[in-house]
């Protein structure tokens, strides 16, 4: 490898220097890992919305869904940031198994955006959506985490983990009705201090929002061990159409 071929590949691994998902050089501002052509193809969730649970509506206005006037959640309300589709489906499998500076850089781009779907006001700790230990294995690393942690950053807020934590391997929920994605997590999740949470407003964080049964689970077990009020923020969420 001659010297500047050497310098180059360095150059890339400290300070990225193409788009992460097709390697072209010309990247939308500085070191963000992202030129302009993959930028659009991801699709932001924007309003209307259901206010509490966050979920995309036809028409013009924001509106509670049929879901949560019939079954409300456990949370105060929830938001993600894009669909979860394409290149953002590839992100997070990017979170799971290759994070490195530019995954980071590129979060960390997304979240230093104005638009970010939710506001830091009223927020006390953020808290990650856990795994088990087992289900982390081969499995890379827990996206949650990772999102939870630059959200904490981002934000100014402490960060807590391995406080609500999952305690019941759960088989995977694809293919699952939404009631039998609940049904499989009862007793899954556990709060293992509860000073910890007490009066507290949660943020908890995750990488895909799709029936929400996780996330509602997770905020009944804060609810449950103390906590005030549960706010939720995804990176991306399954659109149904
Ligand atoms: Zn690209
Ligand atoms: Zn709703």
């Amino acid at each position: 490898m001659s010297r500047s071929t050497l310098l180059a590949a360095i150059g890339d691994f400290f300070l990225p220097q193409r788009c992460l998902f097709c390697g072209d050089f010309g990247l939308l501002e500085g070191h963000v890992p992202l030129c302009a052509a993959c930028a659009q193809t991801f699709t932001r969730v924007t309003p209307p919305i259901c206010p509490r649970c966050g979920t995309p509506l036809s028409g013009t206005n924001s509106h509670l869904c049929g879901e949560c006037i019939k079954d409300p959640p456990p949370f105060e309300g929830a938001r993600s940031l894009f669909a979860f589709e394409g290149k953002a489906r590839d992100f997070i499998y990017l979170l799971k198994f290759h994070q490195n500076l530019g995954t980071l850089t590129l979060l960390d781009f997304w979240l230093r955006g104005e638009d970010v779907p939710f506001s830091a006001e009223g927020i006390d700790v953020v808290v990650p959506v856990p795994q088990t230990s087992k289900g982390l294995r081969g499995r890379g690393y827990n996206p949650a985490q990772l999102l939870a942690s630059r959200v904490s950053k981002r934000f100014k807020k402490p960060l807590i983990r391995n406080h609500l934590v999952k305690i019941k391997e759960t088989p995977p929920q694809i293919g699952l009705t939404k009631g039998q994605r609940r049904s499989n997590l009862k007793g899954a999740f556990a709060v293992r201090d509860k000073d910890r949470f007490r009066v507290k407003s949660v943020l908890l964080v995750d990488d895909v929002y799709t029936t929400g049964a996780t996330v509602r689970e997770c905020a009944r077990v804060l609810k449950r061990g103390g906590a005030r009020a549960v706010k939720v923020w995804t990176f991306a969420r399954t659109i149904l159409t």
